[in-house]
């Protein structure tokens, strides 16, 4: 054999096979550039008030969704949790949908911090009609329970990163106004919806009291999330930020990274929802596999298992050839797409994901 033929053997051989993880879109690591942002970061003491890059993550991201004020915090958990609670008052009742971040994932939080009671509603791809609030809206008598808060997710998770209608967002409020509801939204992925249906983002959270976004999903960034509202409401989750244990020193290290996303990282967004659909049309070519096409509106996709076969064991099988997804459930598998997997990797993972599974 010749030596380049060895060499072509050895690698075939040894070379691990790279692994396309489709896990989650928090998996991506910061760039090369992003990198560079958060060296070169300008960094003070923001529990002081004083990083200067912590302020300007904040004030850059309340002028990109048209709020007031923002406040950078660890988590999006965290985030959302803090609007809960500067909001509410123990033993008022919240109406979200029952596949919520907040409620699924978020270890009861509402109920551990805020004292909520919840009413979980379910709903048809995470949007939760004007007439389901005023449907659920309890009677003010001595009774029942305060009917005081509306929570909605957008994209919602979930269900599979569907986008909620805005007309019927803008219904919602109306009903809010009427009964003197507070409004918040989980938009964790709200960059996606932006993406999806090229509406201004600062229009897609206008209704919303509250908002907390993501940073550390599709846009890339390691760590981060962002509560937006009125000054008035974020002078409270400041103050609630610090109860969390939230509030953050030098900052700025990781808010440049948030900066570099928020500023670099959006508009790519599509590319990550075109992938999608290649990857859902491709598992729909497999017997294995059928996704709801319609429900493909951005970066998740949720494929339910036409066979027994248990979501582990579909799982393991392309974990085996390097292709990572999360069981969703016993039936269903969410696979999504990232700045970290290109169109190439999509394809790549199309071609062994049908070689194991037939
Ligand atoms: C990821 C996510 C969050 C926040 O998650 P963290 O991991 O705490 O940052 C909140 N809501 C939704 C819909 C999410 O997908």
């Amino acid at each position: 054999m010749s030596g380049r033929l060895v060499l072509l053997v050895f690698f075939a051989i040894f070379i691990p096979m790279k692994t396309i993880d489709l896990r989650s879109d928090t998996v991506t690591r910061p760039s090369a550039a992003m990198r560079r942002a958060i060296a070169n970061a300008e960094v003070g003491d923001d529990v002081f008030g004083d990083d200067p890059t912590v302020k300007e993550l904040e004030r850059y991201v309340a002028e990109l969704l048209g709020k007031e004020a923002a406040l950078f915090v660890p988590s999006g958990t965290m985030g959302n949790q803090i609007c809960l609670k500067a909001h509410s008052r123990r033993g008022w009742e919240m109406l979200c949908d029952r596949e919520c971040h907040v409620v699924n994932y978020e270890a009861a939080g509402p109920v551990v911090h805020s004292g909520l009671l919840i009413n979980m509603l379910t709903t048809e791809r995470g949007m939760i009609t004007a007439e389901m609030v005023r449907a659920n809206v309890r009677p003010k008598n001595v009774h029942c329970p305060e009917t005081k808060l509306v929570e909605l997710e957008n994209t919602h998770n979930r269900h599979g990163g569907t986008v909620l209608p805005q007309d019927e967002i803008l219904k919602v409020r109306e009903v809010c106004d009427e009964f003197d509801l507070i409004f918040h939204l989980d938009g964790a992925r709200i960059w996606n919806a932006h993406a999806a249906t090229g509406i201004p983002l600062a229009e897609l959270v206008a209704p919303f009291d509250s908002v907390s976004v993501c940073l550390s999903k599709g846009l890339g960034a390691p760590i981060g999330s962002i509560t937006l509202g009125s000054a008035e409401f974020m002078e409270k989750c400041l103050r609630e930020r610090k109860l969390f244990g939230g509030a953050m020193r030098q900052g700025g290290i990781i808010a440049a990274a948030g900066l570099y996303a928020v500023k670099n990282n959006i508009a790519r967004l599509t590319d990550d929802h075109d992938n999608a659909k290649l990857i859902a049309e491709g598992l729909n070519r497999l017997e294995t596999f059928s996704v709801d096409m319609s429900r493909v509106d951005t970066n998740l996709i949720i494929a339910h298992l036409n066979n027994d076969e248990s979501s582990d064991t579909v799982a393991e099988k392309m974990q085996s050839v390097g292709v990572l997804a999360i069981p969703f459930g016993p039936t269903k598998i969410r696979f999504v797409t990232h700045l970290d997997v290109s169109r190439a990797d999509c394809e790549e993972a199309l071609e062994r994901i049908g070689k194991v599974l037939n």
